[in-house]
């Protein structure tokens, strides 16, 4: 009998170097390898580091060198929107919308104060950055610092899909689809029909108001059936294949939202969104069980532990991350898989920019419970060639990184300035502050 050979045990070193070459397989993490250890001192600036593997060179020259950011640079852009683009010394430039409605300059005031970190950092460790950023700032979350980390973090994904010459979804598993179903706001029979000649199947409205006022604690009949009407109206033009869905806007007290619900069921919303306040969570699971119809919410959520209570009690089946707030793609992905487990899906909500739009886009390709997208702007006037509607849906993206490029000269007049702030809103008969 042959006796088997006799085993040879690895020296430390051939498993220390075994080690690394596995971990950087199995990560991805080409790019690093390109770094050599006196190009950047990984243990100085705090990024993850992987020591050169010879074999296999990415086969982008931009990679071959050590990159790093060298500058964040924000600017207003009409009507309301705040764009971001991360710098880098291989001239590779990352876009990102870090931006609060109504808060820009608060946002842009945020981003300054990140930069410090950021500068001189590899900009490819993306979800090591965003854990800096988000858990050394102490305090945690919230719109302003969530919303400038969601820029940076979109940015940095641009950034890392531009090196590696692919759409960002194909680093994210994706695609998922092919195309992707977008929605557009429509408050009046003209817009709807606008909308519909431009491609849309799917709608959002808001409660109309009633002698110009929003909710009160208690509505009256008449105002329950003025929403109903206006809202049968429109579903009417849609039909019965094209969905409406409507948005409460977090502005109807509880007392009335709940007739308000009921009184919209017979014509079959898409979904209902924001029904109360978000931060009324156990409030919102308790109206969810009151109608058949979806919840949707999400777009005051800000990450995976902002999303994790609505999930837990059962609040909303339709989860709206906004890429712009929740903490951008890393954070929303993670959303997504946390939604899949309940059996929910995504609707990023999306009243900003082209950037913001193809964040949301990246996303949808990415990951399987993907509900609808929505969008007020596909990128006419602000980006090389917009996105268009067709049935619906929009083509997802090929382009590298998040897949778009700025029409630098067609925005040349919409930069500097805002032309909205947000809403002030009193009761036109006895003065008092009204939600919006
Ligand atoms: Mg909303």
């Amino acid at each position: 009998m042959t006796k088997p050979p006799k085993e040879t045990q690895p020296t430390d070193e051939q498993r220390r170097s075994l080690l690394k070459n596995t971990a950087a397989a199995t990560l991805g993490l080409s790019a690093f390898n390109a770094i050599s250890p006196h190009e950047t001192r990984a243990e100085e600036l705090g990024t993850p580091h992987v020591e050169t593997l010879p074999p296999q060179r990415p086969t982008n020259p931009a990679v071959r060198e050590s990159v790093k950011i060298t500058r964040l640079e924000t600017f207003l852009v009409k009507p309301r929107w705040l764009f971001l683009k991360v710098h880098t010394n291989v001239g590779v430039v990352g876009l990102g919308e870090p931006i609060t409605e109504g808060r820009p300059l608060t946002c842009a005031a945020a981003i300054k104060e990140m930069e410090s970190y950021l500068i001189g950092k590899d900009p490819r460790a993306v979800q090591h950055h965003w854990q800096a950023i988000y858990r050394h700032a102490f305090y945690r979350g919230g719109p302003i610092l969530t919303s400038a980390l969601s820029g940076i973090d979109q940015a940095l994904w641009d950034i890392k899909g531009k090196l590696l010459g692919v759409p960002v979804y194909e680093l994210l598993g994706g695609p998922t689809r092919q195309r992707v179903r977008v929605y557009a706001h429509a408050g009046t029979p003209e817009l709807v029909r606008q909308k519909r000649a431009e491609g849309f199947t799917a709608f959002k409205t808001l409660p109309p108001k009633l002698k110009d006022r929003n909710a009160r604690q208690v509505e009256n009949r008449a105002w329950i059936e003025h929403c109903a009407a206006k809202f049968g109206e429109l579903k009417s033009i849609i039909g019965k294949e094209g969905d409406l869905g409507i948005d409460f806007h977090g502005a109807v007290p509880p007392g009335t939202a709940k007739m308000l619900m009921k009184e919209l069921e017979q014509f079959h919303p898409f979904f209902y969104e924001e029904i109360i306040n978000c931060q009324d969570v156990d409030g919102m699971a308790e109206l969810a069980k009151a109608t058949h119809i979806p919840i949707a919410t999400g777009e005051r959520i800000y990450t995976k532990w902002g999303f994790r209570e609505i999930l837990e009690k059962r609040a909303a089946v339709i989860l709206q991350p906004d890429l712009c707030h929740a903490g951008g793609i890393s954070e929303v992905r993670a959303v997504a898989s946390m939604a899949e487990a309940y059996y929910a899906s995504i609707a990023p909500h999306n009243p900003l920019g082209p950037i913001s739009l193809a964040a949301g886009l990246q996303i949808a390709a990415a990951i399987p419970n993907f509900l609808c997208q929505e969008q007020v702007s596909l990128g006419d006037g602000y980006i090389k060639n917009p996105f268009k509607v067709r049935d619906g849906y929009v083509d997802i993206p090929t382009g590298p990184g998040l897949g778009i490029e700025l029409d630098e000269a067609a925005m040349k007049d919409k930069l500097g300035e805002h032309e909205w702030k947000n809403l002030e809103s009193f009761d036109p008969e006895d003065g008092s502050v009204t939600d919006w």
